[in-house]
């Protein structure tokens, strides 16, 4: 759609892009937010062009379109209907109801909270917490023995916790490890490579190229799934 002869958007799947006419000696394509893409071309170029250049380029802007998605914030900030609520990687649509009990149900793309009249969204924040920390122990039930089985050592215990600053810890004098809960929110090889990386510390304490080596052995892959993780926490 031509707005003017300097300006024009262009839909590629979900992406606007917006591409613009300048005084700049290069093409320049920049995508901040999943959406919404820029493409400046030289004057030189037609519209028409640009437009043939942004098709040519689609993969591209579906392919970082997709990345910053994985880095948008996971969680909601007034729990409130219509919300993105993130479970094992899927994005769920938060549904917020008022009923005689409280509770919560994942029902198809939605998840389902009851809260009592009156609850505020301190209400609902706890039951999408409780929600998460009873699909995690579930899933521990059979990846926490398989887990151990891999890596030849066994935890006295797992606890989780919400965590702002680390993924797991492990206290490889006692055995015992803490995961943090908003595991649960991200594609479930997170949670088995944060799980076996605690294992393997009950062999090795520091993040040396023995530790590396355990890793490599016990949970191929684990690099990309260590990006993933460390871009949405970084430090
Ligand atoms: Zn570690």
């Amino acid at each position: 759609m031509p707005l003017s002869n300097a300006v024009c958007v262009v839909q590629i799947g979900d992406i606007e892009v917006t591409i613009e006419r300048k005084r700049v000696k290069n093409v320049n394509m920049r995508m901040r937010e999943p959406g919404k893409a820029h493409v400046s071309v030289p004057l030189g170029m037609s519209l028409a062009q640009a437009e043939v250049f942004v098709r040519e380029h689609a993969d591209w802007l579906v392919a970082h379109a997709a990345k910053l998605a994985e880095r948008e914030p996971t969680r909601p900030t007034s729990w409130q209907t219509g919300e993105v609520v993130r479970l094992w990687g899927d994005a769920l649509t938060l549904r917020v109801e008022e009923s005689d009990v409280r509770s919560y149900a994942v029902v198809d793309k939605d998840l389902v909270v009851h809260v009592l009249p009156g609850d505020g969204k301190e209400m609902v924040e706890a039951l999408v917490e409780q929600l998460y920390r009873v699909q995690m122990t579930e899933r521990l039930k059979t990846l926490l023995p398989m887990c151990e089985l891999r890596v030849g050592k066994q935890a006295t215990s797992v606890t989780l916790r919400r965590m702002t600053t680390r993924w797991g810890s492990c206290t490889p004098s006692t055995g015992r490890i803490r995961l943090n809960v908003a595991l649960a929110e991200l594609s479930p090889d997170c949670l088995e490579m944060v799980l076996i990386h605690e294992l393997c510390h009950l062999h090795e304490k520091n993040h040396g190229p023995r530790f590396q080596a355990l890793m490599d052995l016990h949970c191929p892959g684990w690099r990309a799934t260590q990006r993933t993780l460390d871009a949405r926490m970084p430090g």
